[in-house]
């Protein structure tokens, strides 16, 4: 558990999520230095303290009660919380709220000269992916008998470089599908930026801090619809 009195939320550090979390933050009211390159920066104006980690850290952090609260694409956090499943840890949060960035698909693409393929195409076929659980899961479900190549970054480039026939990888435009020859196929998950908390939160300070933070939350989603 967090034995801090200040409410700890985890962002990702350096990405694709941290400007959007960024102005989030700012525009929730929350005044914070981030100009120092530390992992975690001090609020001057609320007894907040935002940590910056890596993406893939952020569900596990907030499921182990290190910080109260965390934003993390659904993609992770579904990944994350498959595997922790699995290891018998702790992997429930609290869902507060899903936010209106961060939008990406997990979807399969295979190279694009194959031509159309429908999914018997993937049966003993290598899929390699950042994504196993949620892509053993979906295989599963469809009854397709293929296995999965974990990689962690530069999954685009695993059929031409004859490590997988496939991939499963997050796509935003396809542009890079496109740029790597790959053609995209059915989408396993969609997902977008989501705010989380700590299920066993019951600090009547932090708790009365997000319900103070909450209104403003979707003040701000309002406002931009
Ligand atoms: P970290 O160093 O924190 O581990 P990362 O390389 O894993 O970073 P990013 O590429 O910064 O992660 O992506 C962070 C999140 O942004 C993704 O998990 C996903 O939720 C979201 N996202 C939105 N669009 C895309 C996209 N086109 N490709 C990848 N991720 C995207
Ligand atoms: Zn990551």
């Amino acid at each position: 558990m967090s034995n801090s009195n200040r409410l700890r939320i985890a962002i990702q550090k350096g990405g694709r999520l941290s400007k959007d979390c960024q102005d989030l933050l700012k525009q929730l009211g929350v005044k914070l230095n981030l100009r120092e390159q530390r992992l975690i920066a001090h609020s001057t104006n609320m007894p907040i303290d935002v940590l910056r980690v890596r993406d893939d850290d952020i569900p596990g952090l907030v499921m182990d009660g290190v910080c109260d609260l965390g934003i993390v694409g659904e993609n992770v956090l579904v990944e994350v919380q498959a595997e922790r499943q699995r290891q018998g840890v702790p992997s429930e949060v609290t869902k507060l709220s899903k936010l209106d960035f961060g939008y990406c698909r997990l979807a399969l693409a295979w190279p694009s000269e194959l031509g159309k393929q429908d999914k018997s195409w993937f049966e003993g076929k290598r899929i390699a992916t950042t994504y196993p659980e949620i892509l053993t899961q979906y295989l599963k479900r469809e009854g397709i008998n293929a296995s999965t190549v974990m990689l962690t970054g530069s999954v685009e480039v695993a059929p031409r470089a004859g490590l997988a026939d496939a991939i499963c990888d997050l796509v935003s435009t396809g542009a890079t599908l496109e740029a790597n020859g790959l053609m995209q196929g059915d989408t396993i998950l969609e997902s977008n930026a989501c705010l989380i908390q700590n299920k066993d939160l019951q600090d009547a300070d932090k708790l009365a801090l997000i319900n103070k933070l909450m209104p403003r939350l979707r003040g701000v989603r309002q406002a931009k619809e």
